[in-house]
């Protein structure tokens, strides 16, 4: 069995290290989709709670600014504006992985425009 869930949440990021643009300060409006699989259902007949994905992104992403860790903007902004932390640089392929174990989903896809995904 699959459930399938579409999220969106607005966060902004950078690419440090990056020689272009997006070594800038910038944000999009995120849209996520998740697949996950499995076998056993709750006590409620749910393989996952709809809701409980919805909030793993409202508390880890939505209006937040992501940085990769090694990132010096971390240290300066981190008593100013929520921040969440990646062991990686915020690329859509790398929160792609990240969401993808966080939520031991069987496909993560994940939208920084309309025009291009990264998928794992
Ligand atoms: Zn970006």
């Amino acid at each position: 069995m699959i459930i399938y869930q579409k999220v969106k949440f607005d966060a902004a990021h950078r690419l440090f290290g990056y020689q272009g643009s997006c070594n800038n300060l910038h944000g999009h409006v995120w849209v996520v989709e998740v697949w996950i699989d499995g076998d056993q259902l709750d006590s409620c007949g749910m393989l996952m709670d709809y809701r409980s994905i919805k909030q793993y992104f409202k508390d880890l992403y939505d209006h937040m600014l992501i940085l990769y860790k090694e990132d010096p903007l971390v240290e300066v902004l981190q008593y100013m504006v929520p921040i969440t932390v990646l062991d990686s640089n915020p690329t859509a392929e790398n929160l792609a992985v990240k969401i993808k174990q966080d939520l031991k989903a069987f496909k993560v896809r994940i939208h920084e425009s309309e025009d291009n995904f990264a998928e794992v």
